[in-house]
């Protein structure tokens, strides 16, 4: 092929016939350099890419001396070529030698050129190396060069991150593309899970980069802009949808920028440059992703983030890439990774070939975090960025007792972990082999371990664990798998199958708990501001008594002749229990009528979540049978603090004073009614919170099914009766001293006891 110059469209066509054509690595790198020098008219084109060691390497040149290929080196930040490594800026400058980061690398002979255009080359936003031009009359480029520049750069890119660089690259210097990196985040649940990672909202793969008609890549462009408009419009005014309010802001945004002539503006350009309308999109999105792990103000950067998912649904619909997500074939040993996501969006996933989950956001006691515990998960909170710096089917390690991500771990890094992993199961074992040792404190205080559920899959934890029984079963979870309403029959099917699973153990059915952020899509409900505190759970139970009536009925109808435990959540006033135990009688008499076998026992409890119930204890507990403490909810709600929220989530310790004290105010009322009190938030499932609410007297607790072998072993190492003094010494003081959390902390570390965060 003839090396003529031209226009930037023919710089594209030539730049794809090179990428099309049999060369090694470097001969077609050098050729690429070629290219772009030949048809801009420049005396130097160089290509600089960053190693893991944060040196940019020069790996192709035309117009420097080739000696100089892959020996000159710039570390980030130095010489101008550095300075755009490290903020990922284009430069264009008439007299580089003029420029005071100028540094001039003899073995170049760079110091006869003045003119100097760098761009840094990117893919979704990561630095992964320089690509400049260089002219010895001193002159500006102009805005079509450095256009085909930026152009340059993103094919490039896209070639760095596809083609073999094996044989380039010198040992122990490897690419800072395949870098191992470490992201630090919340662990939502303990273990090591080793896998591959499956990003949740897939990153549509560019194939085809050069327009062959621009007109017709505009009028692509204009009709997915369109049509993904015009989706955002419907779903924010669609009123059958139930969005919750940090969906319904993220859409809001995503709105902003759809309509943003500045970013439509943008694309148009790299597509008039002869862009396709996906390179366009995905070229304008590597510079949002880049100003996006620059930023450090929280608010920017989350507004980049929405701008960045905004780019990947155009990108889908510009490529028709519309796969539902949860049915994507997963590898063996998947961790998810994603931005955010609701329960559902797990549950629709594989169980089978999962093993963790990396969230950027969420918090700890969100449902997400719960299913993803109930699933056995690993599972890992406010990982950011790791959306942006994972590839489909990196290795990658997710550390959940100390809350890091380990991608493309190297090979050390990986043997401590494969070392790990094997401790925790040797742990395991140990855990199993208390599994059926009474859990009674070392000064005799029995204390019942119960655990959570939802799924048929967990309830086999029941045997594994030794728990005496299911303390939560939510059965919404049925619900948020499902595509529509389940039916009767269904209902019935998995309430029988929980109860043969659980044998003589009993179950605690909760009825539906559904709204905040667990979501029922098929279900018709009212934009709300605040869907944690709006129309939910009991509220819409009682408001849709075609549903609680069925779920009661198939309750009685699956226990057939068995006892019967049903929770009843969110209540928020005495009354509401009682119309519920209405619906319980009608039920039951209704069943008797028809001849159906009747529960040989029926008890109904109420979860405490609400804190006005604490102030009607004496109303509520003479109509109950049992309560449970929900501290997930309690805790929001006493301390307005959004559950789901990761900015405050962790803001306000759940065993502060004040908590304790609400806590303990149930215990001693259920004391007083002799009512069964069990605590079934996720406060139970961490030993030092579990040894705070035992030292308020709680004698129960569930907790999900991993939590068990490390309580009871806290347990069995415990003499109860100190701590209970030395916490009701503490509850009774009226002055800010030390804080509960510390004053356990010291207690255990003074006594030696086994409590394993
Ligand atoms: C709670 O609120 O503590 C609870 C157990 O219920 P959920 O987490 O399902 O809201
Ligand atoms: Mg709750």
């Amino acid at each position: 092929m003839p090396l003529t110059s031209g226009s930037p469209r023919i710089l594209l066509r030539q730049l794809r016939e090179t990428l099309a054509e049999p060369l090694g690595s470097q001969e077609r790198l050098d050729k690429i350099v070629d290219v772009i020098a030949l048809n801009m008219g420049a005396n130097v084109c160089s290509f600089y890419v960053l190693r893991d060691d944060s040196e940019l390497e020069l790996f192709a040149t035309h117009g420097l001396k080739r000696e100089a290929i892959h020996v000159t080196t710039l570390r980030l930040g130095e010489g101008l070529v550095g300075i755009i490594g490290a903020d990922a800026k284009m430069r264009n400058l008439d007299d580089v030698t003029k420029h005071p980061s100028f540094a001039y690398r003899p073995e170049t002979g760079e110091d006869r050129f003045n003119a100097f255009l760098g761009v840094p080359v990117l893919r979704a936003g990561q630095m992964l190396g320089v690509l400049v031009v260089q002219n010895s009359e001193k002159r500006i480029y102009s805005e079509d060069e450095t256009e085909a520049m930026l152009t340059s750069a993103t094919i490039l890119a896209e070639m760095l991150s596809t083609s073999e660089f094996e044989s380039l690259i010198k040992p122990g210097s490897d690419i800072d593309l395949r870098r191992a990196r470490t992201i630090e985040g919340v662990g939502f649940s303990q273990g090591i899970a080793i896998g591959q990672v499956v990003l949740h909202d897939p990153r549509v793969v560019v194939t085809n980069f050069v327009a062959d008609n621009i007109d017709f890549e505009l009028e692509r462009l204009n009709r997915a802009l369109r049509s993904m408009r015009m989706s955002i419009d419907d779903i924010l005014n669609r009123s059958d949808m139930q969005i919750s309010s940090t969906h319904r802001d993220i859409l809001e945004s995503y709105r902003m920028f759809a309509h943003d002539r500045g970013w439509e503006k943008r694309i148009q350009e790299a597509i008039k440059g002869g862009l396709t309308a996906e390179a366009g999109v995905e070229r304008v999105q590597n510079d949002t992703r880049a100003r996006m792990l620059r930023q450090s103000d929280l608010y920017i950067r989350e507004r980049l983030h929405d701008l960045d998912d905004l780019a990947n649904r155009l990108l889908r619909t510009l490529t028709d890439n519309s796969a539902s997500l949860g049915l994507v074939e997963l590898p063996k040993n998947a961790i998810i990774i994603s931005r955010s996501m609701g329960p559902a969006e797990l549950l629709e996933y594989d169980k089978s070939k999962l093993v963790g989950v990396v969230l950027e956001e969420g918090a700890a006691t969100s449902h997400v975090a719960i299913v993803a515990r109930s699933l056995g998960l690993v599972a890992i909170g406010g990982a950011d960025p790791a959306v942006s710096i994972c590839e489909n089917g990196d290795e990658i390690i997710v550390d959940g007792k100390v809350g890091v991500v380990h991608l493309r771990p190297n090979a050390e890094v990986k043997s401590v972990y494969i070392d790990k992993q094997k401790l925790s199961s040797e742990r395991l074992a140990h855990y199993a082999s208390l599994r059926d040792k009474p859990s009674i404190t070392k000064d005799g205080i029995k204390i019942t371990l119960l655990h959570n559920s939802g799924l048929l899959s967990d309830m086999k934890s029941l045997e594994e664990t030794g728990a005496e029984g299911i303390g939560l079963f939510r059965t919404e979870l049925q619900f948020m798998i499902a595509s529509k309403l389940p039916r009767l029959s269904e209902q019935v099917e998995l309430y029988k199958k929980a109860m043969d699973n659980a044998g003589d153990k009993p179950v605690v059915f909760r009825l539906l708990d559904i709204g905040g952020d667990k979501v029922v899509p098929y279900m018709r409900s009212a934009l709300e501001e605040n869907p944690a505190m709006g129309w939910r759970s009991l509220r819409l139970a009682l408001d849709r008594p075609g549903l609680l009536r069925t779920q009661i009925r198939a309750l009685l109808k699956a226990a057939n002749g068995r006892e019967l435990k049903i929770l009843v959540p969110m209540v928020t006033e005495t009354s509401e229990f009682c119309k519920t135990r209405e619906v319980v009688k009608k039920e039951l008499l209704r069943l008797g009528r028809m001849g159906g076998r009747v529960p040989s026992k029926i008890e109904l409890g109420a979860m405490i979540e609400v804190p006005s119930l604490l102030f009607e204890l004496d109303i509520l507990l003479p109509q109950v049978d049992f309560i449970s403490i929900g501290s997930n909810d309690l805790v929001q709600f006493l301390t307005a603090t959004d559950r789901a929220n990761p900015r405050v989530a962790t803001n306000y310790d759940a065993i502060a004073l004040p908590r304790l004290r609400a806590f303990e105010l149930i215990v001693k009322a259920a004391k007083k009614y002799n009512m069964p009190v069990t605590m079934c938030g996720e406060l139970a499932s961490d030993p030092l919170e579990a040894l705070a609410l035992m030292a308020i007297g709680m004698t129960s607790l569930s907790m999900g099914a991993a939590s068990i072998g490390p309580i009871k072993e806290m347990i069995l190492s415990l003499e109860l009766e100190p701590v209970k003094e030395l916490i009701e010494q503490a509850l009774k003081e009226n002055t800010i001293s030390m804080p509960i959390r510390e004053l356990l902390t010291n207690y255990v570390q003074s006594q030696n006891l086994m409590v394993k965060e």
